[in-house]
């Protein structure tokens, strides 16, 4: 495919100007991605079935699935994913589309995975909301919309299933806005639901798209369109349907604010969508109009230089970008490890060499790039802002590193992580597998899978506790120490406690406390930089001890120092 086509003049040109690395404007402008938030069976991977259908990525709705059941049947480890019915890995999916080049950044909708889920937002640009039309709201959603809000995200909402029996529109709408002070601004809006499902109207061009049943796998039909005003509507759609759209109409033209880009951008605004994923109804409109109102490759603020608050833009003349996500043995065939980049600015070449934020001027040659689409790997030889790319990692990249060109040091600010709320010791009983079980735990913890604290002890060798925002991420780590690195591990849960808290203050703050009989029932613990971790029983005593000793200085992580 030729998604790097014709850049190649460019670079050359922009190479003679003096900016080797700086990127084409052509290719910033025709980029977009972004990510699904959503709650278990909303409905996600099937939209994104009929995406990658828009895009010719794949020939067939089903593709999405049958490759990730390729991928399971090479890849043990992912038995897991089967076994449990979930999606556990995430890629990038990249297509283009009427000459927009799309990434797709796919995120696990299992909440124990909710940490990997919000590294991938601060790759991306753009969130689309996907919400099932007869549950509304649902927990997970909620959850990660807070994530989209604190980045400041764009936010698209899309309410899906609209072929089944669904809550009224208004409803939906009141909902989001109520609930979340977004405010909706709907763009297409829906005729019906369920069995009387009639299609939508676009409120831009005022057209009614009207909906036939039928193909579910296909591209959807050519569909009929009717002008609000054509006197066959009423007979289309049915005269109770028409009377209701029109007093629909009516009322939101009193109630909603045009459309405002700016407001999209800040995430103040949410153009709303309705339709649905699996008879493929609606999704090439919302693909259309996402396209003219997402995002392109937004600036990251950059905390090198003195300057906090300073924004590196995709146009900056060098490459820059940030790793979010590592992965190890995606492929056990070859032992390999993957580090995804995000391309902040510049353009990436196969075979260049960057310097590395964390070693100081060190400079990595950057020979082998992959762009993942499912299990197939697709050698990408450029890439531009809002690009994903997958580098092999030799141990180099961590999560939260940044790479790039020229003289100046540049750094983004790392990736903050969830704070844990399920504990367990784990051991190791068998000596002779300690170099294995030492080599993969390392792997995994660098991969951000589990986070490694240990127990607080005089002789500073206290027991290795697993720390998970949720226990099927010590399943998954269990499972990984065998199937890759052969080693049986026991876990030993450390009962009663559920909520972590960093000390800010550090080890003498603690001490003071602990000296003053106020840590009584709360379990001493020190990340893997040797940093203090209280370990609470409830929300209760947390509180109390924040508000009796605010000089301990408490927060729900602590960033790598
Ligand atoms: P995910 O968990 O969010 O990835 O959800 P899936 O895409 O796997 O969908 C969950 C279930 O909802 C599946 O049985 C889908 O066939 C079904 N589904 C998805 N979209 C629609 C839709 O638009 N209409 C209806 N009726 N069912 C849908």
């Amino acid at each position: 495919r030729s998604r790097r086509g014709g850049s190649a003049a460019a670079a050359a040109a922009a190479a003679a100007a003096g900016a080797q690395w700086a990127a084409p404007a052509a290719e910033i402008a025709r980029r977009r991605n972004f990510a699904i938030i959503s709650h278990p069976d909303a409905g996600k991977t099937t939209l994104t079935e009929k995406l990658l259908l828009y895009g010719g990525a794949i020939q067939e709705a089903g593709a999405v699935r049958s490759r990730a059941d390729q991928r399971k049947a090479t890849s043990d480890w992912m038995e897991l994913e089967k076994q449990r019915g979930i999606s556990i890995t995430s890629t990038v999916l990249s297509f283009e589309y009427a000459g927009a080049q799309i990434n797709l950044l796919d995120t696990p909708g299992h909440q124990d995975f909710s940490e990997d889920t919000y590294r991938t937002l601060a790759a991306a640009d753009n969130a689309v909301m996907l919400v099932d039309a007869a549950k509304g709201l649902e927990p997970q959603t909620r959850k990660l919309f807070e994530v989209c809000r604190l980045r400041g995200l764009p936010i698209f909402t899309f309410c899906n299933k609209l072929d089944r029996p669904s809550l009224s529109p208004f409803e939906l709408l009141d909902q989001i806005e109520g609930d979340f002070g977004l405010q909706m601004v709907p763009v297409l809006w829906p005729i019906g639901d369920g069995p009387n499902f009639q299609g939508v109207l676009d409120r831009d061009t005022n057209l009614v798209h009207l909906f036939e049943r039928g193909d579910r796998t296909g591209r959807a039909k050519e569909m009929g369109t009717l002008e609000l005003d054509d006197p066959e509507l009423p007979i289309a759609i049915g005269e109770t349907l028409y009377n209701q759209l029109r007093e629909d109409v009516e009322v939101l033209e009193g109630l909603i604010e045009p459309l405002d880009m700016a407001k999209v951008h800040a995430g103040e605004q949410s153009p709303m969508f309705f339709g649905s994923a699996m008879v493929n109804f609606g999704v090439e409109l919302f693909l259309k109009r996402f396209l003219t109102l997402g995002q392109g490759p937004a600036p990251r603020s950059i905390s090198s230089g003195g300057n906090a608050a300073e924004q590196l833009t995709p146009e900056y003349p060098e490459f820059t970008g940030f790793c979010f996500k590592l992965q190890a043995n995606l492929d056990p065939r070859h032992r390999d490890r993957l580090a995804y980049i995000r391309v902040v600015s510049g353009r990436f070449e196969k075979g260049m060499r960057v310097s590395h934020s964390r070693m100081k001027g060190r400079t990595v040659n950057l020979t082998q790039a992959q762009q993942l689409f499912a299990q197939d790997r697709e050698s990408v030889s450029e890439a531009f802002p809002g690009d994903v790319i997958g580098l092999n990692n030799p141990g180099v990249f961590a999560i939260g590193d940044t790479i790039y060109t020229g003289a100046r040091r540049v750094a983004f600010p790392g990736i903050p992580s969830f704070s844990p709320e399920c504990f367990a010791y784990i051991r190791n009983p068998n000596p002779s597998t300690y170099k294995n079980y030492n080599k993969g735990l390392t792997q995994l913890l660098d991969e951000g899978a589990v986070q490694l604290l240990r127990e607080r002890s005089d002789d500073g060798n206290g027991s290795p506790i697993l720390a998970a925002v949720g226990t099927l991420q010590f399943d998954v780590v269990q499972y990984r120490l065998k199937d890759e690195y052969g080693v049986e591990t026991r876990l030993e849960a450390l009962p009663g406690f559920n909520t972590a808290r960093w000390s800010n203050a550090g080890w003498d703050a603690v001490d003071a406390a602990e000296a003053d009989g106020k840590l009584f029932g709360i379990f001493q613990a020190k990340d893997r930089f040797g940093r203090p971790v209280l370990l609470f029983r409830n929300e209760w005593k947390l509180q109390q001890v924040m508000a009796d000793l605010p000089e301990l200085e408490l927060v729900p992580w602590a960033a790598p120092p």
